[in-house]
């Protein structure tokens, strides 16, 4: 049995009649840039959300660069975020000359510890009445950039007292978890992207809205973050050829809105299969590897440095108030190299979701960061495994999956 770490085609195949009419009356209508679909589905997005604003962006990477700099957030600024995640988080930092500084993340979520970015501040910076500033650097320490890794939101709650406490920015990089929410503030189910001052989405075709294409989107409750934004993505340009400011052209496609808005509606059913998936694969993997006589333990019970007990595998676990969508599911595994290898012989798809946090990256050299200033995130970029996961994967291809692992890690 083959088993693809991801299959496009299972969700698309059942569409295609619809999306083949959707895309013809774009054709029909010929209006490709900044047409009806693209404003269908931003209200469609607030709706969903439940935010005030949502624009569409031509990527999830120009929806980070552009809310930054409609926060301001530019040269001179210091931006606080996770060492473990696609590199566009940080470059987005780089991008608008602003400096991003690594803080270690959680072992149970991998997300970025609210913990770390505190002792970062109350540690390394001074505050007066201009803001909070990195004693070593001189830059002003601007905002927070969660990301919801994997599709789980980050400690959101704890954010919001560290806003509080020191009047940060947060943006929230919710690329990989549209749809996940949290319980935050007596709220519940507070929509991923809706938490912070503004929010990222990609619609990349493997996230949990996949477009046909690149796409993206920025929410936000600020009218004034909206209003920037806005401007940036066509060139700096509020009233048409007149320029206030230096933009982009990032504009969400036409094409890319009306597949987007036929698919939306059709998320929560693939999130439920996403979350159903990490479920049985968390249960399969526990009865299998355990028969093989191989420890597993949940992320939530590991020690605060994250190390993995000696030949144990490590599963999952839903922390509290947080609701995974299970965009991918990872396991952190003995011997990952050879594990990943034996699993692809076999048939089986997998990837590394991250194998060298972002500090350790050349183009990062330059925040001069070494090996084990981050010990967390780096013990788990060398054990961490990314297993098949997709919405129509099924049954027996997970269970055909913990046996290639449980039947490779027996020996
Ligand atoms: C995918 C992704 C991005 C970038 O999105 P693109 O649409 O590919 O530009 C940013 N951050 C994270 C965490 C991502 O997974």
């Amino acid at each position: 049995m083959k088993v693809p770490f991801i299959d496009l085609k299972a969700s698309y195949n059942p569409l295609h009649e619809e999306i083949m009419k959707e895309m013809n009356g774009v054709f029909e209508r010929c209006d490709f840039v900044l047409g009806g679909a693209v404003r269908d589905f931003e209200a469609a997005v607030r709706e969903y959300c439940g935010v005030k604003y949502a624009l569409g962006v031509a990527n999830g990477t120009d929806a980070l660069v552009i809310a930054l700099r409609a926060l301001n957030i530019g040269k001179g600024d210091e931006v606080i975020t996770t060492p473990f995640t696609f590199f566009a988080t940080a470059e987005s930092i780089y991008e608008v000359g602003a400096r991003p500084v690594f803080c270690d993340i959680s072992p149970e979520s991998y997300n970025l510890d609210p913990k770390g970015v505190e002792q970062f501040i109350e540690a390394y910076c001074d505050q007066n009445e201009k803001g909070i500033f990195n004693r070593a650097t001189g830059g002003r320490v601007r905002a927070i950039l969660p990301v919801h890794l994997y599709g789980l939101m980050a400690d959101m709650q704890a954010f919001r007292h560290l806003q509080e406490k020191y009047g940060l920015d947060i943006i929230e990089d919710a690329a990989q978890a549209m749809g996940a929410t949290v319980d935050i503030d007596g709220k519940e189910f507070a929509q991923a992207g809706s938490v912070g001052d503004v929010g990222c989405f990609s619609f990349y075709p493997s996230k949990n809205l996949g477009g046909s294409g690149d796409g993206g989107m920025i929410v936000t409750n600020r009218e004034d973050i909206f209003e920037k934004a806005k401007a940036l993505h066509v060139h700096g340009s509020r009233q048409r050829y007149y320029h206030s400011e230096f933009g982009y052209n990032s504009r969400l496609d036409t094409i890319q809105a009306a597949v987007l808005k036929l698919k939306l509606p059709l998320m929560p059913k693939w999130l439920e299969m996403r979350v159903a998936n990490a479920q049985l694969y968390n249960k399969v993997l526990r009865e299998k590897l355990t028969a093989a006589k191989i420890p597993v333990v949940m992320s939530a019970e590991l020690p605060e440095d994250g190390a993995r007990p000696e030949g144990a595998v490590v599963l999952p676990s839903e922390p509290r108030c947080l609701h995974h969508t299970y965009n991918s599911y990872e396991i952190r595994v003995p011997d990952r190299d050879n594990a990943s290898k034996a699993l692809n012989e076999q048939g089986v798809g997998t990837m590394i979701y991250y194998p060298l946090p972002l500090h350790l990256q050349d183009v990062f050299e330059y925040l001069k960061l070494g090996e084990g200033d981050l010990p967390v995130a780096e013990r788990i970029c060398g054990d961490i495994l990314a297993l098949p996961q997709y919405p129509e994967i099924g049954a027996d291809a997970i269970e055909h999956v913990a046996d290639c692992l449980a039947g490779y890690l027996k020996g």
